[in-house]
């Protein structure tokens, strides 16, 4: 198992460039440590708050993957980073009434926590003639404040997914339990590995398909790489501390 970083990361220095390089240089000694392939895990960053031009800093060190939270951030950032070869996730709760301004302007939403949201975006990839990679979010730690499908409603929304042919189920993704207990954070992530290989091994359709796992934050990221995390959703130990919200 890896070294793991206590919560509260020290970030070595003060470069966008040098942090994503000490993070990287970090996820591939676990997946060392793991017994994981090199390059098996993806750093996705949560850019919110995030001006662009910070972004693009990331970019230029080779990030490739980015991630927002709310609707207002992707549109209000679109141009600016438009002409900066990305993949772009969202990871915040989506409601109905934003799926229009969202679609076109990510690569995957990784935060699908619905039936009804799944028949909405087939309705409207229908209607621009568009597709799009969609992650289940599953809550495993059972919190009320948080979003999420609990892991009983998996095989329904598997199945509607399944029925909307504009929607490519890619994987699951779960935000981790905000706590120092290591263990307990370890539990939720070993749920959403158990969860994927339930539902493939149930014949579910698509769930074979459904290979990713995106689980694990600044504080928690090498606990996930651990229990098998394909994408790993990096903020801080990159950006540095946010502004409180
Ligand atoms: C903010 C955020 C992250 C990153 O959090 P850090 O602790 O800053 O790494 C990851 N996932 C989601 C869904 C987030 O909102």
């Amino acid at each position: 198992m890896a070294d793991l970083e206590p919560r509260g990361v020290i970030i070595p220095t003060d470069t966008i460039a040098a942090r994503y390089a000490h993070v990287k240089r970090m996820v591939r000694n676990a997946e060392l440590a793991s017994r994981r392939t090199l390059g098996s895990v993806r750093i996705l960053l949560a850019t919110k708050t995030v001006e662009p031009a910070r972004i693009i800093e990331a970019l230029d060190a080779g990030a490739d993957l980015i991630g927002e939270n709310r609707v207002q951030e992707v549109t209000a950032k679109y141009d600016a980073l438009s002409g900066h070869r990305h993949e772009s996730h969202f990871i915040g709760h989506l409601q109905r009434n934003k799926v229009n301004a969202l679609l076109g302007k990510v690569d995957c939403l990784q935060s699908l926590d619905s039936i009804a949201l799944a028949a909405r975006l087939q309705n409207r990839l229908e209607a621009i003639g568009g597709e799009l990679d969609v992650m289940i979010q599953v809550n495993v730690t059972g919190e009320e404040s948080k979003n999420g499908i609990a892991p009983d409603q998996a095989p329904d929304l598997i199945s509607a997914i399944a029925d909307c042919p504009r929607l490519r189920l890619r994987g699951y993704m779960t935000i981790g339990l905000h706590s120092t207990d290591q263990t307990a954070i370890r539990t939720g992530y070993t749920r959403l590995r158990m969860l994927r290989g339930a539902m493939a091994a149930r014949g579910l359709p698509g769930a074979t398909d459904a290979t990713e796992l995106s689980m694990g934050m600044s504080g928690d990221y090498l606990i996930a790489i651990d229990e098998g995390a394909t994408i790993v959703r990096l903020g801080s130990a990159v950006f540095g501390e946010r502004p409180a919200p």
